[in-house]
């Protein structure tokens, strides 16, 4: 069998960054118990490691202990949570992406000038949520195209879309598309809203499905951008399954398969993708193709609140920066276990960005 690796995949900025956060603070808070508002990030294993040594994961403030440390999650929290978190005299420690932030701070701006906002993404998910929480007397949740009959408008020039930052570029643009006939004077964010490692990943997988007979994507069901993936391979014509680890591979899917694409969601550990290629070898013999599509150098830092905790406990925090090469490590781990493999540079045109 032909694996080919789809680079980039796996942890973005904002995740390493998240999973940075409650490595610290598990590291300079000794015994005090740690707890974290929401899943770190979505995915399973992530959060069952932290559990294990001690995090605890909540859904309400009410959860929490007064005067205890609570960090919020990747995806954000509405301004409600954090005055729930205020009055209970917690020391909040925010690992919100910058690039969510980024989405709370558009909100911000336009609700204050009086327009209304159409946020388009996934009701229910957490960053939506937290957006929402914004200004929600001035945001609209927008879910799919049949959503726009029922919005209430009441100027559409003072009209602005704002997007989730891990939806499908390809959804999304329909949905777009569908308010910008409905709305023609609807306003654009000043930038895209969909982050650079979904649409990253997302390029990589439509540039390389086409070559594969089926695609793995490694990620929890819980998570947006991972689901997306699939979805986009499926989309394309491949067939395409979601697993959280190797345990979920089901022999039938390679039937007749010679080249399987194999990906992860921007919030899986690089383990869990070598649990796989390992289970896949072991299963059908063959070699490792890397597919590098994108060269990642995106970093985002340790919070203010994270820094100044640390400060006040004596610790300098730009010592203390984790930072770990996943593409060295795939290569070396695939040497080690004498899987023969080799790097291919791709590039993209244009057009199919
Ligand atoms: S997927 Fe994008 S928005 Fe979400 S944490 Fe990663 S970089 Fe931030």
């Amino acid at each position: 069998m032909k694996i080919l690796l789809a680079n980039p995949r796996g942890f973005c900025a904002g995740v390493y960054m998240a999973i940075d956060v409650v490595d610290q603070l598990l590291d300079i808070c000794g015994s005090e118990r740690i707890h974290v508002f929401h899943e770190i990030v979505h995915n399973r294993h992530v959060v069952e490691r932290f559990r294990s040594r001690g995090v605890r994961f909540v859904e309400s403030i009410a959860e929490v202990p007064e005067n205890s440390i609570v960090v919020f999650s990747a995806h954000g929290v509405s301004p409600a949570v954090r005055a729930e978190a205020r009055a209970k005299n917690l020391t909040a420690i925010d690992a919100t992406c910058p690039l969510v932030m980024k989405v709370h701070a558009e909100a911000i701006r336009y609700a204050k000038r009086g327009w209304q906002i159409l946020l388009v993404g996934h009701r229910d998910h957490q960053e939506v949520v937290g957006t929402t929480g914004e200004a929600p007397e001035a945001i609209q949740v927008v879910e799919r195209p049949e959503d726009i009959p029922s919005l209430v408008i009441h100027d559409p020039e003072k009209l602005v879309y704002l997007t989730q930052t891990t939806l499908s570029l390809d959804d999304a643009n329909i949905i777009i598309r569908a308010l910008k006939k409905a709305f023609p004077k609807i306003n654009e964010p000043p930038t895209s809203d969909i982050c650079y490692a979904t649409t990253n990943r997302q390029t990589a997988v439509r540039a390389i499905a086409p070559e594969a007979g089926f695609v793995l994507v490694v990620g929890s069901k819980n998570s947006s951008n991972s689901v997306r993936l699939t979805e986009i391979a499926m989309n394309d014509g491949t067939p395409s399954r979601l697993v959280d680890d190797a345990s979920e591979l089901d022999p039938a899917w390679f039937e007749g398969v010679d080249t399987v694409l194999v990906t992860s969601g921007a919030s899986v550990p690089e383990d869990l993708v070598h649990g796989v290629i390992e289970t896949l070898i072991e299963r059908f013999g063959g070699e490792v193709e890397q597919r590098d599509v994108f060269d990642e150098r995106v970093e985002f830092g340790l919070p203010g609140t994270l820094r100044d905790l640390m400060r006040e406990k004596g610790i300098d925090p730009d010592t203390r920066r984790i930072r770990i090469d996943r593409e060295a490590d795939t290569t070396a781990w695939l040497e080690r276990k004498h899987i023969p493999n080799r790097t291919v540079q791709v590039s993209i045109r244009e057009s199919e960005q």
